[in-house]
């Protein structure tokens, strides 16, 4: 029972234009939608701060996620709403505008993001260079360390769920927001979380063990998608895509910075991803440190001179 006095209880048609399917994930289906004339007005309820223009295009542009009851049931959605209006006044975040929930449909209406997946994108280039991948993993740290530090965990980090605010070559073209806090949680100091899940390859090994488990889990998966934008390719894999096979390799940290394709890439960017891929979650990066000056670094056994 959602009883969240904030989400509009009629059509989103009756608010939005709906166009063209955006994107499908295991949960969502996401539409364009132009936000009709009248609406345009009203402030986006994630923003605490008022005096931004809600809308300053002539056509207002969003992205209308839909969730079927079959998503309600599986995973909620208190948790995906309250998630993202904690942490989506930051740049490389997607921004919540309005929550509806009408028939058997609960609707987010989102800023939209132009430039489509991470994914996509990386499957167009086969690989990064160093520079672009460093471009792409700042703003993803610098994404997951303001969840971090309001004290959310993503847990569904994967390049699906990385979104471009616009095609490549415009002025935004390489901005990264993180999207679908379907699977985000709200952590506290010293609690653990149990539940599995995520996606099978960038999974954390805590996650398996079923420790208990914590923010650390996005680091390991930063690592993950680090090792993907670089190499092409995932680190854990299985030739018969044999999920407890992957499993075994995860829970084991065995990947390897193989030939031919780690064969030019530089000693701080294999150490980067080796500092957020370990085991350890102790030793493992937080995203602050990620950030952490040069000299600062060097003294101590810190990150890498990679970013
Ligand atoms: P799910 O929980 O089903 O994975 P997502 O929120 O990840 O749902 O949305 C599914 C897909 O829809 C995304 O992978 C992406 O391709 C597209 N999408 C989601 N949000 C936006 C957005 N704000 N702008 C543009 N496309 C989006
Ligand atoms: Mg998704």
């Amino acid at each position: 029972v959602i009883t969240d006095r904030k989400i509009k209880r009629h059509d989103v048609r009756q608010d939005y234009d709906l166009g063209k399917l955006l994107g499908e994930g295991a949960f969502g289906k996401v539409h364009a939608g132009t936000l009709k004339r009248s609406e345009s007005e009203k402030a986006p309820i994630s923003t605490t701060e008022g005096g931004e223009s809600p809308c300053p295009e002539e056509k207002c542009e969003r992205a209308i996620k839909f969730l079927g009851v079959a998503a309600l049931k599986a995973t909620g959605v208190d948790d995906e709403i309250n998630t993202m209006r904690r942490v989506s006044h930051h740049h490389n975040i997607v921004k919540l505008y309005d929550c509806y929930l009408h028939g058997d449909h609960f609707v987010m209406a989102l800023e939209l993001c132009r430039g489509g997946e991470l994914f996509d994108r990386i499957v167009a280039k086969q690989h990064y260079s160093e520079r672009e991948a460093r471009k792409c993993f700042a703003q993803m740290v610098e994404a997951i360390g303001h969840c971090h530090a309001h004290e959310i965990v993503h847990r569904d980090l994967k390049p699906e769920n990385l979104l471009y605010a616009d095609v490549e070559g415009t002025p935004n073209g390489e901005v990264i927001k993180l999207a679908d806090f379907g699977l985000a949680s709200i952590i506290h100091e010293d609690q653990h979380l149990k539940s599995i899940c995520g996606s099978p390859g960038y999974l954390a090994p805590e996650i398996l063990t079923r420790q208990g488990y914590g923010k650390e889990v996005d680091m390991w998966t930063c690592g993950v998608i680090l090792y993907v934008l670089l190499a092409g390719y995932p680190p854990f894999w299985d030739p018969r895509n044999r999920e407890r096979v992957i499993e075994a390799k995860i829970k084991r940290a065995e990947y390897e910075f193989d030939e031919p394709a780690w064969k030019d890439i530089s000693p701080s960017a294999k150490e980067l991803i080796s500092q957020l891929m370990t085991l350890d979650v102790e030793k493992r990066l937080t995203a602050e440190e990620c950030f952490e000056d040069h000299e600062h670094r060097h003294d101590r056994s810190g990150a890498p001179e990679w970013l």
